[in-house]
């Protein structure tokens, strides 16, 4: 017959197992949504850029346009160059003539200006996408692994909680309240060692009938000061 506060002690590893089983699965869970979070944020980046495209390449047609009109102009100006009859008119066309091609000249280099912009943006974009479907390849690959993880981590659960099954079978009634309800707001620590006459829950001294229980009595003692369940760590006497 194994002790009592063997029993509990062995429960209380396991269900610290189960507790840190518990907690990797969290941390896995939480990885996966960083990195859908990441995407998510990277997705944006490169619709953003997308849109800027559309929007620069709406600007080189817009000036485009503008170019072809001024050349229109242009050509009419230099026909109507051809039946001016007094000078003044024909300087003034002249001159306006002028200001039309310096126009068209400020607009050739807006178009090349804007053109290598859109190169640019591109570029960027490309660069974006790429990366995107990168990250949505290793997004596949860690839930794949993080999948296989997690349900493995499960099947280690269960068998420790069958394992836990076994403990609980072996304890009476009273001890087994005592330890579910220590455990649970004792942050897990419902049973700890005596260690030089000190509680090795919450540090304080035990006190000598405490002690002499301990060491004659089978019955559970408790620490007067944190109520945890005690025992005696032979290795540490
Ligand atoms: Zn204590």
């Amino acid at each position: 017959m194994i002790e009592k506060f063997e029993v509990l002690k062995r429960l209380q590893s396991l269900k610290n197992k189960i507790n840190e089983l518990e907690a990797s699965q969290e941390r896995m869970k939480q990885d996966v949504q960083k990195k859908k979070d990441q995407i998510e944020n990277e997705k944006a980046v490169a619709e953003k850029k997308h849109e800027e495209k559309k929007s620069v390449q709406k600007e080189i047609d817009r000036k485009e346009l503008d170019l072809k009109t001024n050349e229109g102009e242009l050509t009419k100006y230099n026909v109507q160059l051809n039946s001016i009859k007094t000078n003044k008119e024909y300087s003034a066309l002249v001159s306006e003539i002028g200001s039309k091609k310096a126009d068209m000249s400020i607009l050739e280099d807006e178009i090349l200006n804007t053109m290598s912009r859109l190169e640019t943006t591109n570029q960027e974009y490309e660069k974006a996408t790429e990366h995107l479907r990168n990250e949505e390849e290793s997004l596949k690959n860690l839930i794949k692994s993080v999948d296989a993880e997690i349900k493995e981590a499960d099947e280690e659960i269960e068998k420790v909680k069958k394992e836990q099954e076994k403990y609980i079978d072996l304890l009476d009634e009273h001890s087994l309240k005592h330890y579910n309800r220590l455990s649970s707001i004792k942050g897990g620590k419902a049973i700890v060692p005596v260690i030089g006459n000190v509680c090795g829950g919450c540090f304080m001294n035990i006190r000598t009938q405490t002690l002499n229980a301990l060491m004659s009595s089978k019955d559970l003692v408790f620490c007067q000061s944190c109520s945890r369940i005690l025992y005696l760590d032979e290795n540490n006497d």
